[in-house]
């Protein structure tokens, strides 16, 4: 052996995915992906992620939760929370109590919403006030095209689905920035304050009716517009759940189309490539689950959230059905047993920003799915650090499975950090280690993923279930 050879086999070395892998897995990746940017233009909220879910759950023989009285091994079914979130599982050959392979990714992305009384006019136009929704950059959302989608209860009481800005002829929205001629003031601000939260109000009309006695004659043009259309009136806003996202479609990415650009991938990369991987579950072992969250950007809050019961009820339930009851042992050993893939982003080490990430312990764009041991900020705080056992599990397995992973830490020590649903996952009793897919221009209008580690991401849930 020489020397090179000796270090090879002694030095750990990153390695490529694009390299490592075959013609026919080239092929599947391709059209994994295309498939994946189809859910992308079509879930651009969680309700519609929820709903893709679902229908592809169905097609591929789950069936409603609620109306199953008993399970046996094979049953696939799923629950919806309100239709943020949803449980699926394919009951395995063991008892359910020695536990459950589960999956969890979130589907709600950052973006503005909506205020409650969002509509005013100004100078002559018409315009809504957002609130906005987890992490963003505020001067990435100006000058881009929006699309509105949501839901908003009309005057008859009937709860519309809207989803305005997206089909070719559709008109799109869009929050107007300073033209540099006049931004000399703006331009010194630091970028925290150049562009302010109470200035992302949306552009939506501008032509003005003649009507006698009213001042607000654009704002009268719009509400008579959205009457007529909708049978809403201003009110109908308050109790309305509207989000304002890129009108962007998903998009190849580079000469040899080697990345996916596209609003939303944190975390619908994950979601898709979990919902993916659990459809295609078959009498698996042990039984197999994925979990589709909301309200992660916001700190997992809500019942909608990953610290809502849903998940432990849903586990009850899926007891209960499967063994004819379900004690709280039954439950607390079933999550004791039971083990979880918190599958969300990492970030990807960006050529233009070198100095916030640490070399050796970051994540790089087509080099796998990324395996996160621990999240968090200050010396590891709010992490829940996954076990050296559970890591090494992990690893073997997808060794094993030919799955080409890499290790990441969100940036330097003390440069930001972050976290994810992993801790509340771990704080029910369960192992738990995060995995997900790198991605470039995080949280931005347009995040950027490597099609070689959203397919590798895929095959990392698929490998999990063989655990
Ligand atoms: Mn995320
Ligand atoms: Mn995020």
């Amino acid at each position: 052996m020489t020397d090179k050879e000796l270090f090879d086999s002694l030095a750990y070395e990153r390695k490529n995915a694009y390299l490592e892998m075959s013609a026919a897995e080239k092929a599947e990746m391709d059209s994994f992906c295309d498939d994946y940017r189809v859910f992308l233009d079509n879930g651009k909220t969680e309700r519609e992620c929820i709903k893709l879910s679902v229908k592809a759950a169905q097609e591929a023989g789950f069936v409603d939760l609620a109306g199953i009285d008993e399970l046996k091994p094979g049953d696939k079914v799923y629950k919806v929370n309100r239709g943020k979130s949803i449980f699926m599982a394919v009951i395995g050959k063991e008892d359910i109590r020695k536990g459950i392979n589960i999956a969890g990714a979130h589907i709600d992305s950052p973006r503005l919403d909506l205020k409650q009384n969002p509509l005013y006019e100004s100078t002559d136009m018409t315009l809504l006030k957002t609130h906005y929704y987890g992490g963003i950059k505020k001067y990435q959302w100006t000058a881009v095209p929006l699309a509105i989608h949501g839901v908003i209860y009309n005057t008859s009481g009937e709860k519309l689905e809207i989803v305005l800005g997206e089909k070719e002829d559709d008109p799109v929205f869009v929050i107007t920035d300073l033209l540099p001629h006049l931004a000399k003031d703006q331009m010194t601000k630091k970028m925290t304050e150049g562009i302010e939260g109470e200035n992302l109000n949306v552009l939506i009309g501008g032509m003005p009716i003649e009507a006698e006695g009213v001042k607000e004659k654009v704002k009268f043009s719009i509400l008579k517009l959205l009457n007529a259309r909708y049978g809403i009136t201003e009110k109908s806003f308050q109790s309305a759940e509207l989000e304002i996202v890129p009108a962007q479609k998903a998009k190849n990415v580079g000469l040899d189309e080697s990345f996916i650009g596209a609003y939303g991938q944190d975390d619908r990369v994950c979601a898709y490539t979990t919902l993916r991987a659990v459809l295609e579950e078959e009498m698996p072992q042990r039984t197999a689950a994925a979990i589709l969250v909301d309200k992660e950007e916001i700190g997992s809050m809500g019942n909608t959230g990953a610290k809502s019961a849903f998940m432990t009820m849903t586990i009850a339930e899926l007891i209960e059905k499967a063994c004819g009851g379900c004690s709280v042992t039954d439950l607390n050993r079933t999550i004791e047993n039971s083990a979880c893939m918190s599958s969300d982003v990492s970030a990807a080490v960006d050529p233009n920003y070198l100095s916030v990430s640490e070399a050796n312990n970051s994540a790089y764009a087509g080099c796998g799915v990324t395996i996160v041991k621990y999240t968090g900020a200050r010396g590891k705080s709010d992490s829940s650090d996954a076990n050296a056992e559970f890591v090494y599990e992990i690893g073997k397995l997808m060794d094993e499975d030919g799955v080409i992973w890499q290790t990441g830490e969100l940036g330097k020590v003390d440069q930001g950090g972050g976290g994810t649903i992993a801790q509340y996952v771990a704080n029910l009793n369960m192992d738990v280690i995060d995995c997900g897919v790198p991605v470039l221009s995080m949280h931005s209008p347009f995040e950027v993923t490597a099609k070689s580690d959203v397919y590798m991401a895929y095959r990392a849930y698929r490998a999990f279930y063989k655990r």
